[in-house]
């Protein structure tokens, strides 16, 4: 049974919907923000009424246009709206002002990782802009559909995907590097579980080695990363046992039951809309020429994949490292400047990535709300490093007490909490010697060849001094004086 699935290759194309957090709607003054009471940020303009002209916010132009940049698309000129026409009671001008064949970005691409550690880049065809419409709510009222006319005009993107992507894993891949390139660029917060960052699946299957593409399906309404995942999986499934008991797919629009991780029909293709797409009567052309392009260059923050590269190449981390690093902005620029002030990078890293993130998870805080600056964390690299702390007193004694008195100096907590290191060869000695005449027949063992007897010593030494001499250096002086 399960080898009839090894017979087909799936193929996938993603549109994602990214609600933009501008502070006004995409053609008028109205309030964008989300979660307000209902219909209140709802003017003459959001409604269509006969009269009322929209006009462009710039700031969606500047954020298609970041986007763009980021995804290494060209960006065009001569912008132009257009209508898309459809009946709907959350829809009040009853047509979507969208760009139809002049999309602001084409081409470019995103690149994932894949399972083996390789990338792929998934080709972008197009970038456009357009408005929301309204929300309707069918399960608050028994009896009744609420509608929230707030959202209606809220700016979108649209990220429409070459039917490049393979697998459901390579989706999920997808979406989470879309999703991290908005939230670098602070133009969307991504979240889809509130629906700010929503995604349409278009998934067919076709015989290994065929050059035409299977009838594809869309599915909607999955509202995390996983759920898209889980709805392709069952997607690819159902249409390959379709197929193999001789019935043909046909192009319906599908919803995801994410209780039962399947899928079902919402629309059949006859019952497809027909938009009737019309060029916008009522706004003009918008013209991106170099300078405002450049004018966004300007403005554009490091991207993850350039931190990545940097962290990796620059800095030797491995991959994994700089992965986790690099997944969130706030974590990323941390790191960033804390590498300015240490070029013990690993240090730094682990510093990041360790104890500094189970802190954030155990009071489950944000990194942009981590009280300690980066110079106290370099100057806590910076005391191991020299040899005055050793690590373990600096992660479980200075730390904790950093972050509880984030303008403290490293040093100072060190001193008031007796941690500082001996590192004084003369009372070093002291105690090394101290050690070896506890075991005199120890010594002897080491020197007929049995090194693994120094632990014994370094033990000794530790507890003498009370945890406070300098392992390393400690170490040196018991070989040197085994040895000698
Ligand atoms: P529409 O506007 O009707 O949704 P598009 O041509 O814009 O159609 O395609 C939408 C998405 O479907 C794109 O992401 C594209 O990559 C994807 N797609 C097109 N053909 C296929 C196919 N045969 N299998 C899977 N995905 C496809
Ligand atoms: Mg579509």
């Amino acid at each position: 049974m399960s080898d009839i699935f090894e017979k087909y290759q799936a193929v996938i194309g993603l549109e994602v919907h990214a609600q933009l957090l501008t502070k006004s709607k995409a053609y008028s003054s109205d309030s964008a923000e989300f979660g307000g009471m209902p219909n209140t940020n709802v003017s003459v303009i959001t409604l269509g009424h006969p009269g009322t002209l929209p006009r462009v916010n710039r700031s969606v132009v500047d954020s298609a246009i970041k986007l763009g940049l980021a995804c290494g698309c060209t960006i065009r000129e001569r912008n132009e709206y257009a209508r898309k026409n459809y009946f709907y009671a959350d829809l009040p001008k009853g047509y979507q002002i969208t760009q139809d064949t002049t999309p602001i970005c084409n081409g470019g691409s995103i690149r994932i990782k894949l399972e083996n550690g390789e990338t792929k880049d998934i080709r972008i065809t197009r970038i456009h802009m357009e408005e929301d419409a309204g929300k309707s709510m069918h399960d608050v009222d028994p009896f009744d559909t609420l509608v929230d006319l707030n959202r209606a005009g809220v700016p979108l993107l649209e990220i429409v995907s070459e039917p490049d992507i393979r697998t459901a894993e390579e989706a999920y891949a997808y979406l989470t590097e879309v999703r991290k390139l908005l939230r670098y660029l602070e133009i969307c917060d991504g979240n889809m579980e509130e629906g700010s960052m929503r995604c349409d699946a278009n998934i067919s299957v076709m015989l290994k080695g065929a050059k035409k593409f299977g009838n594809r399906v869309e599915v909607k309404n999955m509202n995390s990363i996983r759920n898209v995942q889980r709805a392709i999986r069952f997607e690819i499934e159902r249409q390959i046992q379709a197929i193999e008991v001789g019935e043909s797919i046909s192009q319906d629009t599908r919803s995801f039951d994410a209780l039962n991780g399947t899928t079902f029909v919402m629309r059949s293709k006859e019952m497809a809309n027909d938009y009737r797409y019309f060029p916008e009567p009522d706004l003009p052309p918008v013209i991106v020429d170099k300078q405002w392009i450049e004018e966004i260059r300007a403005t554009m923050p490091a991207l993850p994949n350039e931190l990545h590269e940097k962290f990796t190449k620059d800095f030797g981390l491995n991959e994994y490292d700089a992965s986790v690093l690099t997944d969130s902005k706030p974590v990323a620029l941390y790191f960033n400047e804390l590498s300015i002030l240490t070029k013990n990078y690993k240090s730094a890293s682990n510093w990041v990535t360790g104890d500094i993130k189970s802190y954030l998870n155990e009071y489950a805080m944000h990194m942009e709300d981590f009280p300690v600056k980066p110079a106290a964390i370099a100057e806590l690299i910076a005391i191991i490093d020299d040899g005055k702390i050793s690590h373990s007193a600096a992660s479980q004694k200075v730390f904790p007490e950093l972050c509880a008195h984030p303008t403290k100096s490293p040093l100072k907590i060190a001193e008031e909490f007796d941690l500082i290191q001996e590192s004084n060869t003369d009372q070093l000695e002291e105690w090394v010697d101290a050690a070896l005449a506890m075991y005199p027949d120890k010594v002897e063992e080491y020197r007929a060849g049995k090194k693994g007897v120094l632990g014994l010593f370094m033990g000794e030494v530790m507890k003498l001094s009370k945890g406070k001499a300098d392992p390393k250096l400690a170490n040196q002086l018991v070989r040197q004086k085994l040895e000698g």
